[in-house]
């Protein structure tokens, strides 16, 4: 069971002299309530294969699935639709809207979706990043590993397929990183959530199931856990 996959994935970009081949034929799973991290040194591709899985840019050759859909047959609108039913994010830079609450944070997604949120979940959810007592402050007002807590609590809140990190602990101390890594964990171990996260930190790395290496392009290791209890 997949929550996503890439096959024979290639992603090229410029031409001629030009030319980078960024993803070179990756064929790679995403199982369903696991917690993959991509690994690699800088222009591996990492970026680009995650870029490619979420809908957030186009690929030259073969196909991705995000649940039953194929993202190779959609246009843009069927792409952003699918990036904001079906996908959470979480960036290095935490990306709150600074005249917002962090509740209102939370559910800003769902509320432009017009969704509503499930109360119980949200409840649970916003309990395990242990913002309970922050719900009504704004961005200023939090430290940067509660602002990245309400970026976990804001891609868990409409449970979606996947979530994607890329880099989540990147403007973190050391401290704030783990904790913000043991809740992502915990979404997968407690909640079942799938998560997929970029990094090149061996210890962000080793709170996943699995680690996929990446080298120029190619998938060229696949490490699988439990390395997490060892950290
Ligand atoms: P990583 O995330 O592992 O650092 P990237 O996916 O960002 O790697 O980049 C993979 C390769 O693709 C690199 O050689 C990079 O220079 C190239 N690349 C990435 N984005 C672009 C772009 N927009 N235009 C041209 N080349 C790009
Ligand atoms: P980089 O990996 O180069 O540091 P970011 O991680 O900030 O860049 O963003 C990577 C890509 O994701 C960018 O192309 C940006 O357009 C897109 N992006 C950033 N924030 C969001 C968001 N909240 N929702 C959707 N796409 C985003």
């Amino acid at each position: 069971d997949v929550a996503a996959r890439a096959t024979e994935l290639s992603k090229i970009y410029g031409q001629g002299e030009t030319k980078v081949v960024a993803l070179d034929r990756v064929t790679v799973d995403f199982p369903r309530g696991r917690f993959t991290a991509i690994m690699g040194p800088s222009g591996s591709g990492k970026s680009t294969l995650m870029h490619c899985v979420a809908g957030l840019d186009t690929f030259t050759s073969g196909s991705v699935r995000v649940g039953e859909t194929e993202l190779g047959s959609l246009k843009d609108r069927q792409l952003t639709r699918l990036r904001r039913d079906k996908i959470g994010f979480i960036f290095q830079a935490f990306n709150l809207l600074p005249t917002l609450t962090a509740l209102e944070n939370i559910t800003l997604p769902m509320d432009i979706a017009g969704r509503k949120p499930d109360r119980q979940w949200l409840d649970s959810v916003i309990g395990m990043v242990g913002l309970s007592g922050r719900l009504e402050h704004r961005p200023s007002q939090l430290s940067g590993g509660q602002q990245q807590r309400v970026a976990v609590a804001r891609a868990l809140a409409s449970q979606p397929e996947i979530i994607f990190g890329d880099e989540p602990t990147g403007n973190l101390d050391s401290r704030s990183g783990a904790e913000v890594l043991g809740f992502l964990r915990n979404s997968v171990r407690e909640l079942g959530q799938t998560v997929v996260m970029v990094t090149h930190d061996p210890v962000a790395a080793a709170y996943a199931d699995r680690v996929v290496f990446l080298a120029d392009g190619r998938i060229v290791d696949e490490l699988h856990g439990p390395t997490a209890d060892s950290v």
